[in-house]
């Protein structure tokens, strides 16, 4: 076919120029790289998920409108009536909709740098300009600055991670007011982390038409289940249900989240432990010379080190795999982060790194 095109001809140089989104072989480690909750569910519940498995009726085309499940989160959520909720295969299906709606020639995506890396990923995918301002040296949002980017390049949408990933911060809210009230387009607030963080801009969807909330259940216990969601006003929220494919949510999925979220103490439970956990190894970082710890209110915690990755690779030496931030931005030099795993697992991950760091003055 001396006429076909190769993939370097038909498919977009953004896209050529892309690497693919890396995801590290884990197979044996102690795996404190993903914040994942490291805790099973009961074996009652999970009982009751086998049964659901037996029965489900998988010839079928699942429930599109996903009506039992959102009935269910609306009621865990008190979601007030005024409000709709889109549910995506993750929430990054749902930075997927909202980058695909919007992407007009010369719309912006703008969010923080560092943040999710998925923000600009998507926004690349979408063919729309990423305008990332970057955050302060101690990962504060630098307010002016992004009142100013804001002004100069008109937003589509903003994206804002509360807490944010990878810093583990919380943002200061009266900035992000000030945000939400000086943007032309949408506010996404990104609250993943929600159930560790004891802070949320849920009592502010009233206030601002502009602004979408954006949760997901990966981070509280069920990151294999993919499911994520947005709740905002209808206006909002009709046009980009438009765009969710019609079966993205399947029936194992609509099934278990049901099931597991009528045993939301049990989420809770295990959030407690992690923050109890996050306190601890927060505490032992802090004691250990040549580290600087950074506060957060996620599962997680980001940490500099010297030479942070000859630390990680003899960490993984070690069995254990945490993420490497050296190198992906600048403020991050020097940076890891660990996910908040069992007592078990922090305990062989902080002496893991006691050795390592031993090993390497
Ligand atoms: C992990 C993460 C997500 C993605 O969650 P999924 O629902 O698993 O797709 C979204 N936003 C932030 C800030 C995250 O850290």
């Amino acid at each position: 076919m001396p006429n076909s095109y190769s993939p370097e001809q038909i498919i977009r140089p953004e896209i050529l120029a892309l690497s693919a989104y890396h995801v590290p072989a884990a197979t044996g480690m102690i795996k404190l790289d993903a914040m994942e909750n490291p805790y099973p569910l009961p074996s009652a519940l999970r009982d009751d998920i086998a049964r659901l498995a037996e029965s489900a009726p998988i010839n079928r085309y699942p429930d599109a409108s996903a009506a039992a499940l959102k009935a269910i989160l609306r009621q865990n959520l008190e979601i007030t009536d005024d409000m709709e909720i889109l549910l995506g295969n993750g929430s990054d299906e749902i930075i997927q909709i909202i980058a695909m709606a919007i992407a007009k020639p010369g719309a912006v995506l703008m969010s923080v740098e560092p943040a999710f890396v998925m923000f600009r990923m998507i926004a690349t995918f979408a063919n729309i300009q990423y305008i990332g301002v970057p955050l302060q040296k101690d990962f504060a949002l630098d307010t002016e600055a992004m009142l100013a980017a804001i002004e100069k390049n008109r937003p589509a949408v903003i994206f804002l991670a509360y807490p944010n990933n990878p810093t583990g911060n919380l943002f200061d809210a009266a900035a992000i007011l000030r945000i939400i009230q000086a943007a032309p387009g949408i506010v996404v607030i990104d609250e993943a982390y929600n159930a560790f963080a004891e802070a949320s801009f849920k009592n502010q969807l009233g206030t601002y038409p502009n602004l979408l909330l954006m949760r997901t259940l990966s981070k509280s216990g069920l990151a294999g289940l993919r499911l994520g969601l947005l709740i905002g006003k209808t206006e909002w929220i009709a046009q980009l249900e438009k765009l969710r494919l019609p079966y993205n949510i399947g029936i194992m999925t609509q099934l278990i989240a049901e099931k597991v979220l009528h045993h939301t103490d049990v989420l809770s439970a295990q959030a407690e432990t992690i923050k109890s956990e996050r306190a601890k190894l927060n505490a032992f970082l802090g004691t250990m010379r040549n580290i600087e710890v950074y506060p957060s209110k996620a599962n997680f915690i980001l940490f500099r080190v010297p030479a942070a990755s000859q630390i990680f690779h003899m960490l993984k030496q070690r069995k254990i795999l945490i993420k490497n931030l050296d190198g992906t931005h600048p403020l991050l030099k020097d940076c890891l982060r660990v996910t908040v795993g069992t007592p078990d697992e922090n305990v062989q991950f902080c002496a893991a790194l006691h050795a390592s760091l031993t090993e390497t003055v």
